[in-house]
């Protein structure tokens, strides 16, 4: 579980966060692009925009269930079901992208 006492100084203002225990792993650029983006001074993601739509809540949310390390969290506490069945994320045709990535996975970029 996310802790706002971890929470990173660079995110944007607002519910969302991602905290200290990130491990710059992608997953969350990936299912939310509009939403997270990587710090390069400190070399791991934050919340870059709060989310605007209820599109992009969603997308935000399904990192938040995703994140290998929960890093993201929301101070709210934010209820994530619809994420969570959201999951998995059709790309095209019938690939899917699982979500819930692994600690251990390797950053795709
Ligand atoms: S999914 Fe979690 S660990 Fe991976 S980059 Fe995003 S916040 Fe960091």
């Amino acid at each position: 579980m996310a802790r706002l006492s971890d929470r990173l100084p660079e995110n944007a203002p607002g519910d969302f966060f991602v905290d200290s225990s990130c491990i710059d792993c992608a997953t969350c650029r990936t299912l939310a692009p509009r939403v997270f983006a990587r710090s390069d001074a400190i070399a791991l993601s934050v919340v870059g925009c709060q989310p605007t739509s209820e599109a992009d809540a969603l997308r935000t949310k399904m990192a938040l269930v995703s994140c290998p390390t929960s890093a993201i969290g929301t101070a709210s506490k934010v209820a994530v079901h619809d994420a969570i069945v959201a999951l998995p994320d059709p790309i095209f045709s019938d690939v899917l992208y699982c979500g819930y990535a692994s600690e251990s996975s390797p950053c795709p970029y």
